[in-house]
Parts: C-alpha cells; structure tokens; sequence
C-alpha cells in the first residue's frame, strides 16, 4: 500500500487506502425504483447518487440548495447528464429538509414511493456498505495496523469503519467542517440505527477544519503543495495525522490506515459519458 512520507510523521508510519465512499455509502441504498436526496451544488453525494441511479436503472432526483444557476456547473451538469431530475430548495427550507414536514411536501410533489436519502447519504445502510471496507484492508497491508483514519462530514463513513474494526483497533475521524461536536452523537445514532449498538473504539478530532467546511488557511495550501491530494477532507486529515504524530498523541511505532475518500478534482466532461461509468448509456 503507498505509504504517507512527511518529515513530521518520525516514527509513525501512514498506508494509504484509496477507496472512494460515497458508492460504497449507496451499496444498500440501491434496491429502490426511486430516490431523492439532498446536497449543495458541488456535492460529491448528489452526483454518486446520479450516477449509481444511471448505472442501475434507478429513476434520481436531487434537490439542491439554492437558487438554479444556468449553465450548470460541471458536477450539477454530470449529475444531470446521467438523468437525475434536478430541483432546487431555497436555504430557509433546506434547513429543513430533514423534517417530517418537508419530507411530506416533497412526497406530495414527487411521489409517495418515492425514497429518500439523507444529504451525504448516510443511513443505516450507508453504515454497513462502510462496514465492509476494513474487511478488505486485512492481506492488503504488510502486517498489522494499529489506527484507521478517514475524514468526517456527516459521519457515516466513520460510523462503519468503526462497526468493521477487528477488535484491538481503533477508528479516528476527522472532522472537515466547524463546530463539528454533535458529530459525536450523529456516529453513535448511526450505529444504533444501523446495528442497535455503538461501539467504544472511535473518536473525532474536532480541531482540523481550518475555518469550516471548503476553507483553508496557509498552512493547509502549503501542506497540499507538498502532499497534493483533494482539499475538501482528505488533506486535512492527512495534516491532522502528521500534526498528532508530531505532537505524540500519535505515538511513535503507530500504524495507520489513512482512508483517501477522494481524488484532486480534475475537469470532467459534462456532456459526455462520466468516467467509470459503465454502461455508456446515460439515461
Ligand atoms: C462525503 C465525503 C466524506 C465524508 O463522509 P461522511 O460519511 O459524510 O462523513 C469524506 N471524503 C469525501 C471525499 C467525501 O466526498
């Protein structure tokens, strides 16, 4: 697995497991003729869900904050190149999309079948295609490990990883936007949504947001200049490890698992077939 070089890692070393969570997030998501979910109009979520609904004959439609904005931008315009009906939600009201109330109005409008998934899609289900990802780490890694980390958003990638731990191991989130403390809750209902349990192996660094979700601050340009990787999460979870083994909080001879959910954005074609999408038939 390649490994994290930095000169403030000492002697803690960081493998580096690629694995891309928003499809794993919908793996159980999937057996529903319709799903409407939620997002901002570059979510990462919004277009997983387009595009798993193009690939498995699933009718999506996603219900985005804000006003409309013509031409769509290159996420929104993939999202809807792989036929996801595209709607839009004033802010006020979507604070309060996860409501019974805005739940009812939007199944008025869309449909009583109609299933809907949370914004960043975690769910029970999310949690237990999570689940599985520490599964397919063991054999990958030459020898043990002792930590796996992931960057946190709404925590359900978290809430899984930690489900999936072989015991002795523990799981560490970071959190990518401010005031992430009731994260800490958010993961412990996930998992008891998903499994009736929670588990005492995970925690959350709450002090890595460098100004709150899609901000930065010098130090984290300067880290990705060196490290570059996607900005939004994996960067500043790859800085809060380097800094927590700097620190010795991280002790030296930790082995971690460092989860990279994401790639460094390159442009995508609006028009055409998304790359990786295998039936070359948006619908
Ligand atoms: C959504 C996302 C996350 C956060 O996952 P949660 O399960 O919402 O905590 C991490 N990394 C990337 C690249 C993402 O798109």
């Amino acid at each position: 697995m390649e490994e994290l070089l930095d000169p403030g890692l000492g002697q803690v070393r960081v493998f580096l497991r690629h694995d891309d969570n928003k499809p794993r997030k919908l793996r159980y998501n999937l057996g529903h003729a319709r799903l409407l979910t939620f997002g901002g109009a570059y979510s990462n979520h919004i277009r997983a869900v387009a595009e798993a609904g193009a690939r498995h004959g699933i009718e999506t439609i996603g219900v985005i904050r804000g006003e409309e904005h013509l031409p769509l931008n290159p996420s929104l315009a993939r999202a809807a190149a792989c036929g996801m009906t595209l709607t839009y939600l004033d802010r006020a009201s979507y604070r309060r999309k996860h409501t019974e109330e805005l739940q009812a109005e939007l199944r008025a409008r869309w449909g009583e079948d109609v299933v809907i998934l949370p914004e960043g899609g975690s769910n029970a289900a999310a949690v237990r295609g999570c689940a599985e990802l520490p599964g397919e780490i063991d054999g990958d890694i030459d020898g043990d490990y002792d930590v796996i980390c992931c960057p946190v958003g709404t925590g359900g990638t978290l809430a899984g990883l930690s489900a999936g731990l072989a015991a002795g191991r523990r799981a560490l989130g970071f959190a990518v936007l401010k005031g992430g403390g009731f994260l800490r809750e958010e993961v412990a209902r996930l998992q008891r949504e998903a499994y009736g349990r929670t588990w005492p192996n995970w925690s959350i660094e709450l002090g890595y947001h460098f100004g709150g979700y899609a901000r930065s601050t010098p130090a984290l340009d300067a880290f990705v200049e060196r490290h570059p990787v996607e900005r939004i999460y994996v960067a500043k979870m790859l800085y809060g490890i380097v800094d927590l083994a700097r620190r010795g909080v991280l002790a030296p001879g930790t082995r971690v698992v460092a989860v990279v959910t994401g790639q460094p954005s390159t442009p995508v074609d609006a028009c055409g077939a998304p790359t990786g999408f295998d039936s070359g038939e948006p619908r």
